[in-house]
């Protein structure tokens, strides 16, 4: 709770800030200052739908319902979504997905959720002109699904985590970009949900990063 009210502080002081402001007249309501108080605004609302989706994930409230899945289908539809967002930031977004790959049993829709939510994080943390490659490949019994880019990087002493509530390696540079920390949590659980798992690597930073899920294939 006192994370949530932590998170909450700094957009909240930013909407009171800027409406004092208007209601004093040192800052007359232009639309370039409605706007940043909309920004405020969007945010704490995207803050609020990513807490709610948290709460119900840790709670095990999400209904899976699963069923025989192609890795490589969801993957590629994933890319779909969000290709024309890697090419407005000149990344170049490939797949790569091995012959041979077993079904996988899991609800579809969950493991879209993950994949949107790696590839966003993959775009959010490269520079323009990076590369982000999806790799999926059969693994002992499962299927490997690795997300790498050549973007930022993560320092080692952050990695262990990168997956806790409200973490971010940047805290300044996340609040700017209005990231929210929460993302990996919510992953993390919807892959353990499944009986997979999820793992973060990077060799530094400004060395890319490569977030691996693996989930087990259905038999
Ligand atoms: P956020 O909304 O801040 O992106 P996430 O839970 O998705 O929250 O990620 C937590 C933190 O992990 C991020 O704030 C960022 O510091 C780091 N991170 C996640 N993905 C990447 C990536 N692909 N490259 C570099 N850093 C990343």
């Amino acid at each position: 709770i006192a994370d949530v009210a932590h998170e909450l502080r700094t957009p909240l002081a930013g909407i009171t800030g800027y409406v004092e402001a208007m209601l004093d007249g040192v800052i007359t309501p232009e639309p370039e200052a409605l706007l940043r108080l909309h920004r405020e605004a969007a945010r704490l609302q995207r803050l609020v739908t990513d807490l709610q989706e948290l709460s119900r994930v840790e709670a095990g409230q999400v209904p899976l319902h699963p069923r025989r899945v192609e890795v490589r289908e969801v993957v590629e539809a994933a890319a779909v979504r969000l290709r024309a967002q890697f090419d407005e930031k000149g990344i170049d977004l490939q797949i790569d997905t091995a012959p041979g790959l077993p079904p996988v049993l899991a609800d579809p829709d969950r493991i879209a959720q993950v994949l949107t939510n790696l590839l966003g994080n993959a775009l959010q943390y490269t520079p323009r002109g990076g590369r982000v490659e999806v790799y999926v490949k059969p693994l002992d019994g499962a299927v490997a699904i690795a997300v790498r880019d050549t973007g930022i990087g993560i320092p080692p002493e952050h990695l262990p985590y990168v997956f806790d509530r409200f973490y971010r390696v940047d805290r300044s540079r996340a609040r700017a970009s209005g990231g929210s920390g929460i993302g990996l949590t919510i992953v993390r659980h919807l892959v353990e949900a499944h009986g997979g798992s999820v793992r973060a690597e990077s060799p530094g930073p400004g060395k890319g990063s490569t977030f691996t899920v693996t989930l087990p294939a259905a038999s």
